[in-house]
């Protein structure tokens, strides 16, 4: 490859060439490739030529459509991996829109899509998403049979009903036992009997005096409890902001 180590750079990209061999690209072209400000592929071309393909193909369009912008929440900053968008190693802050990969790893939208148009991989961990190229689907199949994609069972539970049944197809969960569940949280219940999905443990939930939320907080601290606990409340007023909060289950009255 032609590249040398380099400890002080701090960029690091990791790809695939298709074929399972791992291609390093060390120093600033990595993130400026991530970020989409340049090709990752201009430098390597030779190098790869011989491989008959650069790269993973492209995410399909029906999985980009279903990856969720979720809130970053403390309990995500508090994991190292989670603690920047991989692409532009920009740091997130509790309450940023993010884009969810299936992994679990959260980068900015607009980030996370430039490269997911090109390549199917994370570029945190190379999770497979689905593609359109058939041929490639069959390796990508047998390699992700056993990554899960990871959920908490809060976010199982904010999936809509469409949603969970694309995890128990993708699992490839038996028809039958789908026979007869039709409310959310039966199908929940499914995703998880099942082991469609790895489940990760959800952050303990925070109690606090209710009666002193109502009467003395502010909004601005509601709005910064909100973010910190991953829970939208735009346009909400304060008792509307409680409710939700308290609905959410990660807040439960002391
Ligand atoms: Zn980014
Ligand atoms: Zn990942």
């Amino acid at each position: 490859m032609g590249a040398g180590a380099s400890a002080d750079q701090g960029h690091i990209l990791i790809a695939s060439n298709g074929t399972g061999d791992l291609i390093l690209i060390n120093g600033p072209i990595a993130g400026a490739a991530f970020a989409g400000l340049v090709d990752p592929r201009a430098g390597f071309s030779a190098a790869l030529a011989d491989q008959g393909r650069v790269g993973p193909p492209p995410t399909s369009q029906a999985a980009l459509a279903k990856l969720p912008v979720v809130r970053v929440s403390a309990d995500d900053l508090a994991q190292d991996e989670n603690a920047a968008c991989c692409v532009c190693l920009e740091k997130h802050s509790v309450g940023d829109p993010v884009l969810r990969l299936p992994c679990g790893h959260l980068y900015h939208e607009a980030c996370a899509m430039s490269w997911l148009k090109e390549h199917c991989t994370c570029p945190n961990c190379r999770y497979e998403l689905p593609t359109d190229d058939a041929d490639y689907e069959a390796g990508r199949k047998a390699r992700m049979r056993h990554r899960r994609p990871r959920y908490r069972l809060g976010e199982l539970m904010d999936l809509s009903v469409h949603h969970l049944r694309d995890l128990l197809r993708d699992a490839e969960v038996d028809a039958s036992r789908l026979r007869g569940v039709c409310e959310k949280r039966d199908l929940v219940r499914c995703v998880i009997d099942t082991k469609a999905v790895d489940l990760v443990a959800d952050p303990l939930p925070l109690a606090l005096d209710v009666d002193v939320m109502r009467n003395e907080w502010s909004v601005k601290q509601l709005h910064d409890l909100a973010a910190r606990v991953g829970v939208d409340v735009a346009g909400l007023d304060s008792t509307e902001m409680i409710d939700v909060l308290l609905d959410s289950g990660k807040i439960i009255p002391a």
